[in-house]
């Protein structure tokens, strides 16, 4: 079924009674050419592009719950292209070029929302360091301003500019940043990839992976065993623990990550805005929700909630920077697992073990990478060859110590407190 404003209309008119279910939910077979371990938003990405990009349909997605359970429907959806390092640079920015035509390709409405991120900068060190950041960006073909505090006044009236510990002095401003429908690039994803001829397997957990002269040949799965030469990790949050099946002991450690919004409001907040300092970060959603958020927990978990002094933390740091916050009512918390590594930097790689691919390690910025991830991973899967705009994601960095990407880009730096 295709998406247009002519099938809405007819569906509209008709009682909303042709729509048809958006993905098949097939029995897992006894075998496949390749296996994705994970349906969140790499998993589902990495499958479409394998069938799309290379023409590899026999593919099953194995999903522990449902399709978008994990951190892709649980993100606060921002999309950038503000890397600074070489690595990430490249990879971001390509990442971001897939999202400008993400619906269209899909035929799927991510809503796409390129409002514009403000990363705050509070003294004149942070100016110089954002102006090279800038200048990286604007090198790597993305765009990037500095604004001054008087022009940023006149765009987002509501901060607290003379706050005492971080007054408000100018921004880094990525026009073409902004947010995106978390479910709906899982759904658009799944939907393609279905389209092409990939079984998306829902409640199957993947239970150990099999392994025979240095080679993997299938995994165990709570739905039977299932043959395949390709298996891919891609279980952000469980990597760790998925990867132990294989007998690997990866660099990445769990960390619980929360977010909050608001009850509906009026238009106030029309950019994505980041204060790094206080490790704080809003936008607005098209319901009218302020959606924020700011640290990690700082204990390793594997829980989907976080802890109270974490919530305590991010909302006085939301009323320092914006006060009229404290007249919204919080509606919601949540929280998800980071797959953190210690670089900040991802890991698409394969692994020792022939036939095994790894996808992880993306942080708190996974979300925004999504399409870059799926086209480098499948790439990777198809070819043996890493693309170049992720050919620096390799798991031995971690071994060696050379070529890290210590690299957090978020914003301002944290490490200045
Ligand atoms: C609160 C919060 C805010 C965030 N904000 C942003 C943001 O604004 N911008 C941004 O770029 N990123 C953000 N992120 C990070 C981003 O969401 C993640 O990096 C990214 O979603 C992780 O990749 P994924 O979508 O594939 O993960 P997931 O959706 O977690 O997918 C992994 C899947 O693997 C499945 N799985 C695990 N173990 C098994 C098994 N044994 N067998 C089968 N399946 C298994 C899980 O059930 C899960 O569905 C945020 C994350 C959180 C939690």
């Amino acid at each position: 079924m295709k998406f247009s404003a002519f099938r809405i209309l007819k569906e509209g008119l008709t009682g909303n009674r042709g729509w048809t279910p958006h993905w098949r939910s097939p029995d897992p077979k006894p075998a496949y050419d390749a296996i994705i371990i994970g349906g969140g938003g790499h998993g589902l990405s990495t499958a479409y592009y394998l069938a799309k990009n290379h023409g590899i349909t026999n593919v099953a997605v194995l999903e522990k719950g449902w399709l978008g359970s994990g951190n892709i429907g649980r993100n606060t959806t921002i999309v950038r292209a503000n890397y600074f390092l070489p690595g990430n640079s490249e990879f971001y920015s390509y990442s971001l070029k897939l999202w400008e035509n993400l619906e269209q390709e899909l035929n799927y409405n991510v809503m796409l929302s390129q409002r514009g991120i403000l990363s705050l900068l509070h003294s004149d060190g942070q100016f110089d360091t954002a102006a090279r950041r800038g200048n990286s960006m604007l090198i790597q073909g993305d765009d990037a301003r500095l604004i001054r505090r008087d022009e940023l006044r006149e765009m987002v009236p509501f901060l607290d500019y003379d706050q005492s510990r971080f007054p408000i002095k100018g921004a880094l401003f990525h026009p073409r940043g902004g947010t995106a429908r978390h479910d709906a690039v899982a759904w658009g994803y799944a939907r393609g990839a279905d389209r092409r001829g990939v079984d998306l397997i829902q409640n199957c957990e993947v239970t150990g992976i099999d392994i025979e002269n240095g080679k993997v040949t299938g995994v165990q799965t709570t739905r039977g065993a299932i043959k395949a030469p390709k298996v891919a990790i891609v279980v952000a949050g469980r990597s760790s623990q998925v990867a132990a099946m294989a007998g690997m002991r990866l660099p990445i450690e769990s960390h619980v990550l929360q977010a909050f919004v608001t009850e509906g409001l009026k238009p106030i907040v029309d950019h994505v805005i980041s204060f790094g300092m206080g490790h704080f970060y809003v936008s607005q959603s098209d319901k009218g929700g302020l959606v924020f958020g700011g640290d990690l927990d700082f204990y390793a978990s594997y829980a989907q909630r976080g802890n109270l002094p974490t919530v305590e933390e991010v909302l006085r740091a939301g009323m320092t920077l914006m006060p009229a916050l404290g007249k919204a009512k919080i509606l919601r918390s949540w929280g998800g697992v980071m797959d953190m590594s210690p670089d900040g930097s991802p890991i698409i790689d394969k692994a020792e073990t022939g036939g095994l691919f790894l996808n992880c390690g993306w942080c708190y910025g996974g979300f925004k990478a999504v399409p870059a991830s799926g086209v480098a991973t499948a790439h990777l899967m198809a070819t043996g060859n890493h693309h170049d705009m992720a050919a620096k994601y390799r798991l031995d960095r971690f071994r060696t110590g050379y070529r890290l990407m210590d690299e957090e880009a978020s914003g301002s730096q944290h490490n200045l407190h």
